[in-house]
């Protein structure tokens, strides 16, 4: 007898022994229908239509630099620093011409400030040398650059060049498993995941979106589950209600001045 608690999990291949193609497969990433994915991000893009990133930049290179003085630092940090930084270099040309003493200077409240000092420079340098004084929109030519990994990369261009790439950071590391969105060991395997079930006209913006849920919601030590828009779709086992918050749209004036967890 068939057991009425038994979902089916996908259509089956229909095939009539002609040319027909199998059906492609619905995407369950964990027990979400891609309509609970959908509305999951719907939601989130009601919440903050307009998601802008905490790290204060005018241009690809001054973001380049943020994002690389951001590891192990909070970005109301990074942002402190880097006001006086940007004032005197926002061009490769000009951060090459400060020299590494002086960037140490104005970044020495940040952690590990002499290696980025050094990082700051010699990817300075590099861009002039190989781009033209331009930042890359290819993954490949970043990573090359002095102290640019594969988040930083993903960073840059998501937001300078629209493209649909996920920055793994803690945060999102953690909604990946904790929501069973995608869970994965390491960043690359939650990337993947999560590149693989966000609906592409939500991935320009899906990495603020969980960044900033993950950092004033769904937060590392305990969930606050009743303050979360999407309380009603989580299939965490961690989580404690199930009852969604209000959808109302958040400033990024009011995230930005409570920005102060890393
Ligand atoms: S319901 Fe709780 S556990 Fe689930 S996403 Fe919201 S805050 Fe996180």
């Amino acid at each position: 007898m068939k057991n009425p608690k038994t979902k089916s999990v996908a259509a089956p291949a229909v095939r009539d022994g002609s040319n027909a193609r199998p059906r492609p497969r619905p995407v369950r990433p964990y027990g979400y229908s891609r309509a609970e994915v959908d509305e999951i991000f719907r939601r989130f893009s009601m919440q903050r239509p307009e998601p802008k990133g905490e790290l204060e930049h005018s241009n690809a290179f001054t973001l380049l630099v943020a994002v690389v003085l951001s590891a192990q630092a909070t970005d109301a940090g990074v942002n402190k620093a880097t006001r006086g930084l940007f004032a005197a270099a926002d061009t490769p040309e000009k951060m090459a011409a400060l020299g590494e003493e002086r960037v140490g200077a104005f970044i020495r409240t940040i952690g590990l400030w002499r290696g980025k000092a050094r990082n700051v420079i010699a990817l300075s340098e590099a861009l002039i040398r190989d781009h033209g004084g331009e930042v890359p929109d290819s993954r490949d030519e970043l990573v090359k650059l002095p102290g640019v990994g594969r988040k930083t990369a993903n960073v840059v261009l998501n937001s300078v060049f629209g493209q649909p790439t996920m920055a793994v950071d803690t945060h999102i590391l953690r909604l990946g498993n904790r929501l069973l969105l995608a869970p994965g060991k390491t960043p690359e395997q939650v990337e993947a995941g999560l590149v693989r079930i966000i609906p592409p006209r939500y991935m320009r913006h899906a990495h603020h979106w969980l960044i900033l849920h993950g950092r004033y919601v769904c937060k590392a030590r305990k969930p606050d589950c009743p303050r979360c828009v999407i309380a009603d779709l989580c299939k965490s086992p961690e989580k404690w209600s199930s009852i969604p918050a209000p959808l109302v749209p958040i400033a990024p004036e009011i995230d930005a001045a409570s920005s102060q967890e890393p």
